[in-house]
Parts: C-alpha cells; structure tokens; sequence
C-alpha cells in the first residue's frame, strides 16, 4: 500500500518496479510514433499507432477518458502546447508536434501503476531555432531531474528547469501547466513547477516518483484553451516544446522510469548516479 504524507503517494519496490514496467511501454511507444511522424501522417494516425502498440503490450492507455478525453495521446501542433486532441489534422514538413503518451500497468495484485512521457518531434526539416527550442526543453528537463537527490525539495527541480532555459535565451516558460507526482494515479500531488526558487516543497524521499514536463515557447508564457475545452495554445501564437519522463529516486540514484535506459546515460553525463535496478 502506498503511505500518504501530505498527499503524497509512496511506493513500495514491487510498485516502482510496475511503474517501469508501464514506463517502459510508454517509453517504446513514443519511441514508435517519433519513427512515424513524416509529411502527410495525420495525429489521429499516430494515436492508432499508440493505441495498438500500448494495448498489444498488455497495458491500458490511460490518457482515454480521462476527465472525457477521447484519445491515447496528446498531440499539440506549432503554437499547440499540451493536451492537443488528435483527429484529421495532417503534419506537415516544417511542423513541430509534442507527443504526450500515457499507460497503465497492473502489478500482482491487480492494482494499476502509470508511466507518463512526452516528446517533442520536428516534422521533416524545420527552422533552426525551433531546432534549438527542442534542444532546450529536453535538456531543461534533464538538468530538473539531475537536480533531484534524496533529502532534497521539489522545487530543486523547478529551479534547475528554470535556471537552465533563462540562461539560453529569451524563451517563455508556462507556469499554469506543471509536472506532477504519480504512481497509482496519473496526476497526484505534488506539482512540480517549471519555474521558481530551490528548496521549497515536499522532501525528496525514496517511493516518491515524479513526472517533470518543461513547457518551452518562442514567446509568451501566456496561454489559453482552446474550445474544444483540452487544446492550450500560446496567445501570441509563438511555436512550443514540451518534453517529459516520470522518475524516481532510489537508495543508489536516479531512475528515469520512461527512459528506455533507465536514463543511466543521460545521467552519467551529468555526474549523476544512475538508480534503475
Ligand atoms: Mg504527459
Ligand atoms: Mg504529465
């Protein structure tokens, strides 16, 4: 079971080790569609794509119906953040879209664990700073889970996300979207911010896992939703990233859950102590 210290949800062994397992399905599945995403594919293709691949791995997708959402994946497109419903809408070379996937994994008992993940994909040849707003979110992402030791805060990782993108340019960072716990449920406390000071927030403790998801924009931090009540997009229309892995930390180190490896090489890089068993 999992012990509840102001909200927040710890795990045992046996369920971090369900959490790789659903980790690891949506971690091949990303991998599958970021090897679909040509000119001419629609979103509503690669969510077939994911949802077959996710129910052909023995797992449950879990972003469908979720508060009513009708598909496997979020697929956001250009000045589209998150949360991009897919349908007949056809990438096209020069495009960027985030591919945010979900799945649920049953452990011994029948009790279901998440994995939550997203990656952001240039659609053929596209401008180089979008090129380089990819590059920035996903190593903003990093440097935020590189940043989280046990003991530490949760917002040690906000600070790191944020510290690392002010400094590579002029970019906006959303703050009315953030990362979350997770574990028997998709979204749990805590949030975890992509902006803010260090040292603030639950203790970093063994159990607890983590999904960190900097949002990146070419312009404003300022979004709205669109109509269709799930599609955030930027208000000034400037083009977004939107990178994400859940991870946990374990006694000997970091375990990025969604990482194929495990995240031991990206870790490595960084000098952190890779944690995966
Ligand atoms: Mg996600
Ligand atoms: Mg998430």
């Amino acid at each position: 079971m999992g012990l509840l210290d102001r909200g927040v949800e710890i795990k045992t062994p046996a369920q971090i080790d369900a959490m790789r397992r659903a980790g690891l399905v949506v971690g091949r599945t990303l991998e599958l569609l970021r090897g679909s995403v040509r000119p001419g594919i629609s979103t509503g293709e690669l969510d077939a794509i994911a949802e077959d691949h996710i129910r052909s791995s023995g797992a449950t997708p879990s972003f469908q119906g979720y508060h009513g959402f009708p598909a496997s994946i979020c697929a956001s497109v250009n000045d589209e953040v998150v949360h991009g419903i897919p349908g007949g809408r056809v990438l096209a070379e020069g495009d960027v879209v985030s591919l945010d996937c979900g799945a649920i994994v049953p452990d011994d008992s029948g009790r279901g664990w998440h994995g939550d993940a997203a990656v952001t994909v240039a659609v053929g040849a596209v401008p180089e700073e979008v090129t380089e707003l990819i590059r920035v979110t996903e190593e903003a992402m990093w440097r935020g889970i590189a940043a989280a030791r046990l003991g530490g805060r949760v917002t040690d990782i906000s600070h790191a996300v944020e510290s690392f993108v002010r400094g590579q340019g002029r970019y906006g960072i959303l703050e009315d979207y953030t990362g979350h716990g997770i574990g028997s449920a998709m979204h749990q406390p805590p949030n975890v911010p992509n902006h803010g000071r260090p040292g603030r927030g639950p203790r970093l403790v063994e159990g607890l896992a983590l999904a960190v998801e900097p949002m990146v924009t070419l312009g404003t931090k300022d979004v709205s939703v669109l109509e269709d009540d799930w599609t955030v997009v930027t208000d000034d229309g400037s083009w977004a990233a939107h990178v994400e892995h859940t991870f946990t930390l374990t006694p000997t180190g970091t375990w990025v859950l969604t990482a194929l490896d495990g995240g031991e090489e990206r870790l490595a890089a960084m000098g952190v102590p890779f944690g995966g068993r």
